[in-house]
């Protein structure tokens, strides 16, 4: 055993915790969680626990469904309360993720932890470390009506309101609280444009742990919600006339402390390796969109809209800038050398962050290796210029829905190549089968529109 598993039985007993929860992700993105004594645990750290890999999304075909969950004793967390409430005297808890095996002992090629292990120890070979830094949206909501209709905000708060909106604010000062407690740093929590709707930015950590962050992220904030009695959700675009919830990620490598987009003698201040990552994700954008906005409802976010009283700022097309909020990729203005980083705009709450960071890295790291040329930033406001002008600028447009998104990502070897072929065909016939389902549902929008009229 090393030192890092007798830590863990040692706290285990220390505390007199009585559960411990082994997590890992679906291909999907959903957290899944199995208990184990503390007694099982030596065992587990040696054989890991075996489990139906053919029960859980995207993991295994019936026949070879034996699958086993091997805890990582790096992921280890004290969990000091219950259900998630600071203020709960349940009894602690502690919870490690799991990387996926097969029977024999080998990587699983279904687990997103693991796709994003190898993406990572690629650039690791060029000498890259990875980070990122999300900035996480999502609605707080009164109810959950089951049949589909539209929920009820728990405000009517706007953009960093603070005072009068007493559910919001104290939900994020414990939400935040409960984060800290659990090791997750916190750089800015506020409310947000949309009624109901918060923010909550993680600092900075290399990719696999902030992938893991995201993962406790949206339990520890359900959590939170249920006990003020109320409900988040990460749905990308729950409300028609509202903007929806982004997961904006700020990403930049380092090669051993130095920061590798960081170039002090350039007039942009980005060097040649930071141009060309950003190259890699406008130039690969169209065919990993199905990654970072994986759902039939993430394409009614990613455009930006007219509403009644704003535009939101969702993007669309495929360029970059710095301060142009309608770009893909923007890049903020910075100050310390370590502090240069790429923000992209497109992703949403609801994606599974494991592949979306894989396919990111996956992506800037092409552009590297392959040098592509940076083309011109878009300092207008894309949005705002006609198709034409779009084109004759070469912007290129994200996919607009669900099924163009995952034609552009069938006919992708780069996609293939990150994902590993096993999660690259299981998620382009799930979500196919999504959009058929979807496809063949007659909506509120054509009864409204129709019934009478024709
Ligand atoms: N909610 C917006 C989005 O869907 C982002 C607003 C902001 O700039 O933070 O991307
Ligand atoms: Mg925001
Ligand atoms: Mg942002």
């Amino acid at each position: 055993m090393n030192r890092q598993q007798e830590f863990v039985l040692r706290t285990l007993e220390e505390r007199d915790i009585r559960f411990v929860r082994l997590w890992f992700t679906d291909v999907l993105g959903t957290l899944k969680s199995v208990s184990v004594a503390p007694a099982e645990l030596e065992a587990a750290f040696e054989e890991g626990i075996g489990f139906d890999g053919s029960a859980i999304e995207g993991f295994a075909r019936v026949f070879e469904s034996d699958m086993v969950a091997m805890p990582d004793p790096a992921t280890f967390q004290v969990f000091p309360f219950e259900g998630g409430g600071l203020h709960s005297a349940g009894p602690e808890s502690a919870r490690m993720f799991c990387d996926i095996r097969q029977p024999d002992g080998s990587d699983s090629w279904a687990d997103p932890r693991h796709v994003l292990r190898r993406a990572l120890s690629k650039a690791a070979e060029k000498g890259f470390t990875f980070y990122t830094h999300p900035e996480i949206e999502f609605f707080l909501l009164s109810d959950v009506p089951a049949d589909g209709d539209v929920p009820t905000p728990v405000d009517a708060g706007g953009y960093f309101d603070h005072t009068t909106h007493a559910v919001a604010r104290d939900f994020r000062r414990q939400a935040v609280l409960s984060l800290e407690r659990i090791g997750i740093s916190v750089e800015f929590s506020h409310h947000e444009v949309a009624p109901g709707q918060q923010e909550i930015d993680l600092r900075y950590a290399d990719a696999l742990t902030t992938a893991d962050n995201i993962m406790t992220f949206r339990h520890v904030v359900k959590e939170v919600a249920v006990s003020h009695g109320v409900h988040a959700t990460f749905m990308p675009k729950p409300f028609t006339d509202q903007p929806g919830s982004g997961m904006h990620t700020h990403l930049s490598l380092f090669e051993g402390e130095r920061n590798a987009f960081h170039d002090p003698g350039d007039p942009t201040k980005l060097s040649k390796v930071g141009k060309a990552f950003i190259a890699g994700l406008l130039v690969h954008a169209r065919e990993y969109t199905a990654i970072t906005n994986q759902w039939v409802n993430s394409y009614k976010r990613l455009f930006p809209q007219a509403l009644p009283d704003r535009i939101t700022e969702s993007p669309a097309y495929v360029c970059w800038g710095h301060l142009n909020r309608s770009a893909l990729v923007r890049v903020p203005a910075y100050g310390k050398p370590n502090s240069a980083r790429v923000e992209i705009r497109s992703l949403d709450s609801a994606c599974n962050p494991y592949l979306a960071f894989a396919i990111l890295l996956g992506a800037g790291m092409k552009g590297i290796e392959e040098g592509y040329e940076l083309p011109p930033g878009a300092e207008d406001d894309v949005w705002s210029l006609s198709d034409a002008e779009r084109r004759a600028m070469g912007y290129q447009t994200l996919p607009e829905n669900l099924s163009e998104a995952i034609d552009v990502l069938a006919k992708s070897e780069f996609v293939a190549e990150v994902l590993g072929e096993h999660v690259f065909d299981f998620f382009i016939r799930n979500k196919r089968s999504e959009w058929e389902e979807y496809r063949r549902e007659v909506t509120p929008f054509e009864r409204r529109r129709y019934l009478r009229s024709l």
